[in-house]
């Protein structure tokens, strides 16, 4: 699951594109459609051409609204990047690259879009590079120009293909077990109450979960959730996700608040980060100056104290303490902005280091500048956990090869997160490695198995009457390849996760039950097969008087053994005549179906069928008329 966000300046095309890739028109606003200009965040899904369900959010692109395109960024994985052919590169093309350039949004394509409005071939090659001087140096250095149009379809094909490719290696979002929705709408709906809705991160929420509202704290469960308008028991992390809650009021929850699980996330006044000036800025920053700071949807006026310097040029990079007016929800690694409160103006971006420093820090003493240095270079471990994360369950040597760590940083790295449980070898039980084992971080495994769980429990919850789910249904809804699969199967029939039943999967404990007026009906059926055990009900008689769903189960669990299309018995009533028919060969005779038929007192269609299921399943062996114990 992907989220992806548009990007350009306004009237480029951007909402007009996403209506005509995905149906829905992403302008909800009466004032949007009145003024026929994007003010707030739109959302919409489609399903590229590979099957994948991803989420939209369109974003406004006038200046004045750049502030609410910075609550919608906050979580994506890749840009469309829309510029329009007629009028090429403007203020909020540049702009908006320099937000996502900052955010480190690494992945995107661009599209080129009113393809329809040039006829002049020269001019579209014109305009592309400008758009590729532009975005050189940036973090979407690299990514592909589309040239399309909303008005006549062209090259929407093409858009989706391309943005299918860029996202097939875009990493899923890591499920650490602790869940936050960093909250970009907040409404009711008629006879459910409170939605609020953003990206989960971190972690995956589930109906019936116990959650808070932060920074207020407070507490409410969630309802029910919804991912692209559809009904989930679960949401995953990296999903666009609405949250239906209970105990809590719409009107004090607003876009910036947190939806997190009780006691996990704790609220901050005070951040130490790491900063990039973006190089086209006005005047410098200095020491002290008050700023509007942009994380995940959150936005708080916050003033800044300049760590080892009394200001920063354009382009320089440096470390701030920020002291926030408003608490707010964060953690290591989360990327935010800077911007000037008045003019308004995009002044930089990074990423904190610490979300809870203990102290103001002393500006100038070298030990704080130190530790800023090493926060922000991270840890050999955290690298290493990090990549892990991001590749998912893999070969020990497909994550080294990612860090690039060098060796003895890496042996360090490995022993670390192996001794503290937060990474473990899937396949060896012994933790012996080899670097062809596949590994896995903790929390990729507690939220692959989590989602495997749920996968089997949905399938009894719908086929109440099946034994297990199919081993390959399983594997495919996981989307994994099979040797992981193969590896992760081992592992949860080990740990009592899964029960394995040949091709079947199926939670432990878990037993097919009849409703009770099944139950009558099958009572009447066996009563019919005591009365006449070796001229019973036929296949189609079971099957009508209990239903096909109900005479499969009574198959699958043992109760009735079917022999021909259309003969079938009770377990126990076959296993008696075939001992009989067995006894009575032992002593060197043979049987032919009349005698059968009159030794049992049944006719010569149940006679036929017994001895030719024992005639296939290779008890005996037929000779003319007569049969005789297959010699071995
Ligand atoms: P946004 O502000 O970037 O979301 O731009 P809109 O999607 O609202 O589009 C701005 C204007 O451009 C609208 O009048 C659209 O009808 C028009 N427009 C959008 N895409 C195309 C296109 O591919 N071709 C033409 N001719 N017009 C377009």
């Amino acid at each position: 699951m992907h989220v992806i966000g548009t990007a350009g300046h306004v009237d480029h095309g951007k909402s007009t594109l996403i209506a005509a890739l995905t149906g829905i028109h992403p302008d909800r606003l009466k004032e949007e459609k009145d003024r026929e200009m994007t003010i707030d965040l739109g959302f919409a899904w489609m399903e590229l051409p590979n099957g994948e369900k991803v989420g939209i959010v369109d974003v406004p692109g006038h200046r004045d609204f750049i502030e609410n395109m910075l609550a919608g960024v906050g979580g994506i994985d890749a840009a469309i990047f829309v510029v329009a052919a007629d009028e090429g590169v403007m203020p909020q093309t540049r702009e908006h690259l320099a937000i996502l350039d900052l955010l480190q949004v690494e992945r995107g394509v661009i599209a080129l879009t009113k393809t329809d409005l040039v006829e002049d071939e020269d001019w579209l090659d014109l305009v592309e590079e400008d758009i590729r001087s532009i975005f050189n140096g940036s973090s979407l250095a690299d990514a592909p120009i589309v040239r399309v149009s909303a008005k006549n379809g062209s090259g929407l094909t093409e858009l989706k293909n391309t943005l299918a490719i860029t996202l097939k290696d875009t990493p899923h979002r890591a499920d650490l077990g602790r869940p936050r929705l960093p909250i970009d709408r907040v409404f009711t709906i008629a006879g459910f109450g409170t939605v609020v809705t953003g990206t989960l991160l971190d972690g995956s929420l589930r109906a019936g979960d116990e959650v808070v509202i932060l920074p207020a704290g407070l507490k409410g469960r969630v309802r029910g959730l919804q991912t692209h308008r559809e009904k989930e028991e679960i949401a995953i992390p990296g999903s666009r996700t609405a949250v239906n809650i209970t105990g809590v009021n719409v009107d004090q929850i607003q876009r910036g608040d947190m939806l997190a699980h009780p006691r996990q996330y704790g609220v901050t006044k005070r951040i130490d980060t790491h900063f990039r000036m973006v190089a086209d800025a006005s005047s410098p920053l200095r020491h002290s100056s008050e700023v509007k700071l942009f994380i995940g949807a959150a936005e708080v006026v916050a003033r800044v104290r300049l760590i080892g310097a009394d200001q920063l040029l354009p382009g320089e990079k440096g470390w701030l303490q920020l002291e926030l007016r408003d608490p707010i929800v964060t953690v290591r690694g989360d990327r935010y902005i800077l911007r000037r409160p008045s003019p308004g103006e995009t002044l930089g971006g990074g990423q904190v280091l610490d979300a809870v420093p203990k102290r103001r820090h002393k500006r100038f003493a070298p030990d704080v500048l130190d530790r800023m240095i090493s926060l922000e270079q991270g840890t050999p471990a955290e690298l290493f956990l990090q990549t892990a994360r991001g590749a998912g369950i893999a070969p020990l040597r497909e994550v080294i090869r990612q860090t690039r760590l060098e060796d003895k940083q890496l042996r360090e790295a490995l022993d670390e997160l192996l001794r503290t449980g937060q990474l473990f070898f899937l396949e060896s039980a012994d933790q012996r490695e080899s670097k062809d084992d596949l590994i896995a971080t903790a929390d990729t495994w507690a939220s692959m198995t989590a989602q495997a769980e749920s996968e089997v429990r949905e399938f009894h919850r719908m086929y109440t009457l099946k034994k297990g789910m199919p081993r390959e249904a399983l594997k495919s809804r996981l989307k994994v390849e099979q040797r992981i699969f193969l590896a992760a199967m081992r592992r949860w029939v080990q740990d009592g996760r899964l029960v394995e039943l040949g091709t079947l999967v199926q939670m432990p404990g878990f037993q097919v039950s009849f409703r009770p007026q099944q139950k009558t009906q099958i009572d009447q059926l066996l009563a019919q097969f005591a009365g006449a055990p070796y001229m019973p009900p036929s296949v189609k008689d079971c099957q009508s008087l209990v239903g096909e769903e109900v005479y499969h189960a009574l198959i699958e669990q043992d109760i009735l053994k079917q022999v021909s299309p259309d003969v079938v018995f009770r377990k126990e009533d076959f296993d008696q005549i075939s001992d009989r028919v067995i006894a009575e060969l032992q002593k060197g005779g043979t049987i032919t179906v009349a005698q059968f038929r009159d030794q049992f007192n049944t006719s010569r269609k149940y006679a036929l069928a017994v001895l030719e299921y024992m005639d296939e399943t290779g008890v005996t062996q037929r000779d003319g008329d007569e049969r005789r114990l297959k010699q071995l």
